[in-house]
């Protein structure tokens, strides 16, 4: 497997790879750009191709091509190995653990049989093919979302994939069959219009079903299997996310008949939460793809207060939500067969902030000459992230405040007010942070600029020989980083120091931070190293040595005559170095 990792390490150009996301520009012999892990104003990102590695100089994320999948991808190590191979047309021979990776492939299985059975099913069922007629998905769109049926006959799903030899309690596991009271299995979905579920890599990970006719429930969803997590995965990204990436905006629906209703009309960045309210886990995924997100859920009441708290979850994650307002009881999919593509198209491309929808609704809601609707004006203005908007606000709300004719002092009041709000809002936030994070454990990783310098050259080819040769002396050392650094590096590399390009090599070092401080290293701007550099930090790291050794010595009270003499004419020629140095 090792030499798989290296294969695909030496075939894929982390610049390439990073590049597909993030836009970069050479500078000097590497490359910058805004981070995306955080919200980066000016280019704090830098990645390097001798490195083989990324680093952020302002949120402290780097890697390596593997962390960077894993990072962006949200994937386990194994899982971007097998991606990145797959582009690097590199074949994995060896798994990892056989168990787990037969068990992942029965489920991948399963799914695919799932999938084909309810495909199959659909031209079958005349009445489902009625209702998607009704609902206006024709052929072209029953094939781009794969639609599917299942029948309403307990087991027929169930039989297949026991035909298919997959056991049914795997398929259970899944969510596609459940088991009765008498050891028989029968099928989760019957009698619903299918929808499959794809993670943001297009992997087939859950279904819903949605009733044909009224009835209750209208839709089932997969629960959370090995497969899926509905806290993580939303509808539609697989099919959206390059269009959400080059719109910088995302369009955020209720259902799998709005999603695929606006991707019909032309939105192409729509996507939906499934059976459950927009999590961090969703917003986190989103601010991967774009900044901004439009909100569009029903007009109901229902579908309003959801709206609000998307908004407050996408914003507590940083991301610029909008939210638009539907004519009341439309959806897209309604909106977009009885008025037509133009129509759902405004629609996304309307849309308010979040503070002024929460102001219209206070003022719709309650009586503006009421102490109650000042109240929930200041907590409301107070939620906002942004000081331009919310002073922007509080000066046109302070020409109609009731019971203060002023407008200045208005104002002055509503500052005051919003300022005390803020502090008890963001008080309950980190007193439920502090509640559910557990402490960190900081280790100190600094180095003493010499150390750096010294290990910098280890990344240079021209001045690794030196380097290594230097590092071996573990006395040298000033810092217990570099201590244990050096040893990290002469484990790696004990005879002599390795060839080419730190990309080629960097990760056989061991442990992970030692990989990390190391190219971190190699990143840093500050670092300035050439021979001169080197020459110059080993003979400083030398003498620093040899003053605690004199230090050492004069210390042992036993020294004679020809001992103090020693120390004298060390302690003379230190004196002579630093002068000269
Ligand atoms: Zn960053």
């Amino acid at each position: 497997m090792p030499n798989e990792i290296d294969l695909v390490r030496a075939r894929i150009n982390i610049v390439d790879l990073v590049g597909q996301r993030v836009l970069l520009k050479r500078a000097g012999k590497e490359w910058t750009g805004l981070c995306p892990f955080h919200d980066d104003k000016n280019p704090s990102f830098r990645v390097s191709e001798t490195l083989g590695r990324y680093k952020c100089w302002a949120c402290g994320a780097s890697g390596d091509i593997f962390k960077w999948v894993m990072e962006t991808q949200r994937v386990d190590f194994r899982e971007a190995l097998e991606m990145l191979a797959r582009d690097a047309g590199v074949t994995l021979s060896h798994r990892p653990s056989g168990e787990t990776k037969s068990k992942r492939e029965t489920y991948t299985q399963a799914m695919a049989i799932a999938l084909r059975f309810f495909r199959d099913e659909l031209p079958k069922a005349s009445h489902a093919r009625e209702y998607c007629e009704s609902r206006g998905l024709d052929e072209a769109t029953i094939l781009e979302w794969q639609i599917g049926y299942a029948p309403d006959i307990g087991d027929a799903l169930a039989s297949r994939i026991k035909r298919d030899g997959i056991p049914l309690a795997d398929a259970q596991e899944l969510f596609l069959v459940d088991s009765d009271a008498g050891g028989g299995f029968y099928d989760r979905f019957r009698g619903r219009l299918i929808f499959p579920i794809h993670d943001e890599r297009g992997a087939l990970v859950a279904f819903g079903g949605r009733l044909l006719g009224d009835g209750i429930p209208k839709y089932i969803n997969s629960g959370d299997t090995p497969l899926y997590s509905k806290r993580r995965v939303l509808y539609g990204m697989h099919k959206a996310k390059e269009a959400i990436a080059a719109k910088g905006q995302a369009v955020l629906v209720e259902g799998y008949l709005d999603v695929i209703a606006c991707h019909r009309a032309g939105v192409r960045t729509a996507l939906a939460s499934l059976g459950t309210a927009l999590s961090e886990d969703h917003a986190k995924l989103l601010k991967r793809w774009c900044k901004e997100v439009v909100i569009l859920y029903d007009a109901d009441p229902a579908g309003q207060n959801a709206a609000e708290r998307a908004a407050d979850v996408l914003q507590a994650e940083g991301l610029s939500p909008r939210i638009a307002l539907l004519p009341s009881g439309e959806d897209p999919d309604t909106l977009l067969r009885s008025v037509g593509p133009a129509a759902v198209l405004r629609v996304t491309e309307g849309g308010v902030t979040p503070l002024d929808y929460r102001l219209k609704q206070l003022g719709e809601r309650l009586d503006p000459s009421t102490d109650e609707y000042w109240q929930e004006v200041v907590h409301a203005i107070a939620k906002e992230p942004s000081a331009v908007e919310r002073s922007k606000h509080m000066i046109a709300l302070s020409n109609r405040h009731p019971a203060e004719r002023d407008p200045e002092r208005a104002l002055r009041n509503l500052r005051r007010q919003v300022a005390a709000a803020g502090r008890r809002l963001r008080q309950s936030r980190r007193f439920a942070e502090n509640a559910t994070k557990p402490a960190e454990v900081v280790v100190d990783r600094s180095l003493h600029p010499f150390e750096q310098t010294l290990f910098r050259a280890l990344l240079e080819e021209d001045l690794r020989e030196r380097a290594h040769l230097a590092i071996q002396d573990e006395r040298l050392f000033l810092t217990q980083t570099g201590l244990e650094l050096s040893r990290a590096f002469c484990e790696a590399f004990p005879e002599r120091p390795p060839l080419g390009p730190p990309a080629n090599w960097l990760s056989h070092l061991e442990p992970e931070w030692a990989r990390q401080r190391l190219g971190d290293l190699g990143l840093d701007q500050t670092v300035k190293i050439d021979g001169d550099e080197l020459s110059g930090a080993v003979s400083r790291l030398r003498l620093e040595l040899e003053k605690r050794s004199i230090r050492e010595m004069h210390r042992d009270t036993q020294l004679d005559d020809e001992g103090l003499a020693e120390v004298a004419r060390r302690l003379r020629k230190v004196a002579g170095t630093e002068a000269s140095g």
